[in-house]
């Protein structure tokens, strides 16, 4: 990439062999829902640990689902943070349910597990913890907690697909875990998701709720005995998706070692220079899905922002906290009620990380960065 070329924020890894793989569906007779689908869910199983798994259309509908295999509804109180896609708080909305936030800490940017303790009370059915930028939560404390209050999880890790926790997979272990597939996920199928279950019967649910409540047995039989939507994985999606998970170990490994190099162009003496807040430099645990800084308060983001882009750099806002927004106002929720979430998300910003980036690609951000802040 030359220096007057546009460096987006982020661009999706799509190979020719995938290309091809989508031409070849596309080539078969059977385009929607079918082998590849269930391919598909075996390898993701198999990633997983073995733990059952069901593909969908989107992240945000194995949430939904998730919360009602559940059974959570009206009168009952989920646990998540202000700052995440607002899908996440969304979801809770739309089984019935009522969304209490716990604010975030501020050198994670995760939700923090003293404040979701805090915030338990007897209508509190479940907890759904955000991993943003793929760095997980604390997964032992989470589930400490999970287990001593009774509640169930259902972990929002959309973001984190290869990211570990002790050196174990995320979605390897736990209660339900959401990832999703949209475009500008470190693991791709345009649109799509997957969940990862606790037993068969939950997977048997999961397929009910997924596709208008149908069983189906025998050559002709038929029942429906759950109100399911619409919500099934096609098999042009689940190809780019088995495209993407046989590489997925080198498109992290190509994440870490751009973040690396941003960590070490950055320097050590950056942060006290200029007062932003690098991402914690953990090579661990995350699988880089963003490299997100924390402006310093004197700086206004859209000015900065407005200044990258005239360098021809892409950023990205991830995210303004949800509690702020109308429909969330409307639900009782003001400002002041989580000023770190509410400092952090109007001053956060994702600088372009993707694997088809190069090290000058990075050298030139953080050049730019450096200029805009002077
Ligand atoms: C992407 C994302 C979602 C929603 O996933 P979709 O596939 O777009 O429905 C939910 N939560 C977080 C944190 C996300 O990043």
């Amino acid at each position: 990439m030359t220096m007057s070329e546009f460096l987006p924020f982020t661009k999706p890894y799509i190979d020719e062999a995938a290309i091809a793989a989508v031409g070849d569906v596309l080539r078969s007779g059977w385009i929607t829902s079918g082998p590849r689908m269930q391919e598909f869910e075996r390898q993701l199983s198999a990633y997983f640990g073995g733990r059952p798994v069901r593909t969908f259309n989107s992240g945000t509908c194995t949430m939904e689902i998730a919360l009602r295999i559940a059974g959570i509804g009206a009168g009952d109180e989920v646990i998540t943070t202000p700052i995440s896609w607002v899908a996440t708080s969304n979801v809770i909305l739309e089984v019935g349910a009522t969304p209490v936030f716990a604010d975030i800490d501020p050198v994670t940017r995760n939700i923090d597990l003293d404040k979701v303790e805090a915030a338990i009370t007897p209508r509190t059915k479940a907890i759904i913890p955000v991993d943003l930028s793929g760095l997980p939560v604390d997964r032992d404390r989470l589930y400490d907690i999970a287990k001593r209050h009774k509640l169930r999880v259902v972990e929002d890790a959309a973001q984190a697909i290869g990211s570990l926790w002790q050196g174990k997979r995320i979605g390897s272990f736990g209660d339900f875990v959401s990832f999703s597939f949209q475009a500008n996920k470190n693991l791709t199928t345009t649109e799509g998701g997957c969940l990862v279950l606790n037993n068969e019967d939950e997977a048997r649910l999961a397929e009910k709720y997924r596709l208008q409540g149908v069983t189906r047995s025998g050559f002709d039989g038929m029942e429906v005995d759950v109100l399911g939507g619409k919500f099934n994985m096609t098999d042009v999606a689940a190809v780019i998706g088995l495209n993407q998970l046989a590489q997925l170990d080198t498109i992290t490994a190509r994440r870490h070692a751009l973040a690396r190099h941003y960590c070490a162009t950055f320097g050590a003496g950056f942060e006290q220079q200029t007062g932003v807040q690098l991402p914690l430099a953990n090579f661990e645990n995350t699988n880089w899905h963003m490299f997100q800084i924390v402006l310093p308060q004197s700086v206004v983001r859209a000015d900065f922002m407005a200044k990258m882009k005239a360098r021809n750099i892409g950023c990205g806002v991830h995210y303004p906290p949800i509690h702020l927004f109308q429909l969330y106002r409307a639900h009782g929720f003001r400002e002041g009620m989580f000023p770190i979430a509410e400092s952090v998300g109007r001053r956060i910003v994702s600088l372009p990380l993707f694997p088809g980036m190069s090290e000058a690609d990075v050298e030139r951000v953080v050049a730019a960065v450096g200029e805009v802040l002077a």
